[in-house]
């Protein structure tokens, strides 16, 4: 069902707690990629142009319910500050007595940040007096964190309890998009899925079984596939307990008629930090060198199958994409994808990471901003911090 977002309500003068995803990747205190500061803006913005007074607050990292000063959102605050082009101030603690006073003494239009939600492990608990805590500083709460939405914390989940609450722009954004490759793809639909963690990717294999034309699969689970195939993958990464699902799901595969695609030659190495390659068929790697990207003639397969497609899914990396010699599978795939005229969608932290350092982040549909939470949708699942979300 549709829900309510900032459009829906009238926010003049309240003031509007927002949970945000300001989870950005630090080196030594500096930012090194503020894409999710960025996407935040138009809500921000938004609410600031119709004279509410707009509360932020965001994770950053993984505290575990402790004070980490290397974690707080200090440095946040300035970007957003720059981004905004006017101040932002930010509260040292979460909730309480000073956080109390600087609500109280923010006017309309003004932008106050939060320090870390994760200081406290009331947090991930979504311990109920501490949402009620965070639920009290405003009048109306807004998520904007679809990066967040798949944890059922006190800060995406808890405080929508006590107060009136709706979607922001990037959370719409993402909803939208995500939403729609799911309900109302254009065929044919192609999902593109690499990188690791097979557990983590076969729910979604599963779910997009009953409704992508093609599979596609690289990167280091496709050996785990390689294996349930019969065949000797060396030492590339196999996660052996996983090798008889996937057996199952290609048989599902075959069953529905998805064409089911995995590497016919891949790059191997002797050791995934670098050293000499050689490119081999699928069915002769060599036992003590492991698969570190696609091969050409699978590159050249993928981009085909890319070319035709109405609709692309695209998660994990081909790939050992960070060492230069490993990344042509992933770069020869995302730039494919920037020129297509299908529908592409991204998701999935270091996907994201590769099409920007590959420099056609601007040519793709829609980039999601969350890893976790993209790959839990499109298992189909309903993500907590959106089904607490008013209704339209
Ligand atoms: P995402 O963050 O986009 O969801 P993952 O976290 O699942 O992607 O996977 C990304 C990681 O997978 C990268 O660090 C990459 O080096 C690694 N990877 C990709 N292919 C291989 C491979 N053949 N062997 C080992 N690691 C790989
Ligand atoms: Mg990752």
């Amino acid at each position: 069902m549709a829900k309510k977002t900032v459009r829906d309500i009238d926010v003049a003068g309240k003031r509007v707690l927002v949970r945000v995803d300001f989870n950005v990747p630090l080196e030594d205190g500096r930012i090194t990629d503020d894409r999710r500061i960025r996407e935040a803006r138009p809500t921000i913005t938004y609410l600031i142009d119709r004279g509410a007074r707009v509360i932020l607050c965001s994770h950053l990292g993984r505290p575990r319910g402790q004070v980490v000063e290397s974690l707080r959102l200090d440095p946040v605050a300035a970007r957003l500050g720059e981004l905004l082009d006017r101040p932002v101030r930010k509260t040292n603690e979460v909730v309480g007595p000073p956080v109390q006073a600087a609500v109280a003494a923010m006017k309309p239009e003004e932008v106050l940040l939060l320090e870390n939600l994760r200081f406290h492990a009331e947090e991930e608990a979504n311990d109920p007096a501490f949402a009620r805590q965070l639920a009290a500083l405003a009048d109306i709460y807004v998520n904007d964190a679809f990066g967040a939405a798949h944890r059922a914390h006190a800060s995406t989940v808890g405080v929508a309890q006590y107060l009136p609450a709706v979607a922001g722009f990037l959370m719409e954004k993402e909803l939208l998009h995500l939403g729609a490759i799911l309900d109302r793809p254009t065929h044919p639909f192609v999902a593109i899925l690499g990188g690791k963690k097979v557990e983590d990717k076969i729910p979604v294999i599963r779910h997009l079984l009953a409704r992508a034309d093609a599979i596609l699969l690289g990167g280091a689970m496709s050996y785990t596939f390689l294996r349930a195939r019969g065949l000797e993958v060396g030492k590339s990464l196999v996660e052996p307990e996983m090798v008889g699902l996937a057996g199952e799901l290609m048989e599902e595969a075959r069953r529905r008629e998805v064409a089911f695609e995995l590497p016919v030659d891949v790059v191997v190495a002797q050791s995934p930090e670098g050293g000499p390659t050689r490119v081999v068929p699928v069915e002769l790697l060599p036992p003590d060198w492991m698969g570190v990207d696609i091969g050409p003639r699978t590159r050249e397969q993928f981009i085909d199958v890319v070319k035709r497609a109405g609709t692309i899914f695209w998660n994990g990396p081909m790939g050992i994409f960070e060492v230069d010699a490993f990344a042509d599978g992933t770069t020869a795939l995302a730039q494919a994808m920037a020129e297509t005229s299908a529908t592409t969608v991204v998701g999935g932290g270091d996907t994201a990471a590769a099409v920007e350092e590959v420099g056609v982040a601007e040519r793709i549909t829609h980039i999601s901003t969350g890893g976790g939470a993209s790959l839990e949708f499109m298992e189909g699942k309903v993500l907590p911090g959106v089904a607490v979300l008013n209704d339209r």
